[in-house]
């Protein structure tokens, strides 16, 4: 599942395998990329959120869809294969 492509709205690359979520993108992940257990979605809301603060675009979709799934995860309606 793609969150955000790079692109004239977005300086991340924010994907997930179903095990883990992954953001490539701007001056922050020049390391490599930041990784997150695909069951934390809130963290990688909270890695987007700070790729803004350091002046990266990040699409509001992505941030959405991560707290989306964090509100469903909470409800227990989403498996964590
Ligand atoms: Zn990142």
């Amino acid at each position: 599942m793609i969150y955000a492509r790079f692109g004239a709205d977005s300086d991340v690359y924010v994907f997930s395998d179903g095990e883990s979520i992954y953001c490539y993108g701007g001056n922050h992940d020049k390391q490599g990329p930041y990784e997150v257990l695909a069951k934390n979605p809130a963290r990688m809301a909270g890695h987007l959120v700070s790729h803004r603060a350091a002046g990266d675009k990040v699409p509001e979709s992505a941030i959405e869809r991560l707290s989306r799934e964090t509100a469903e995860q909470a409800k227990g309606s989403i498996s964590t294969k």
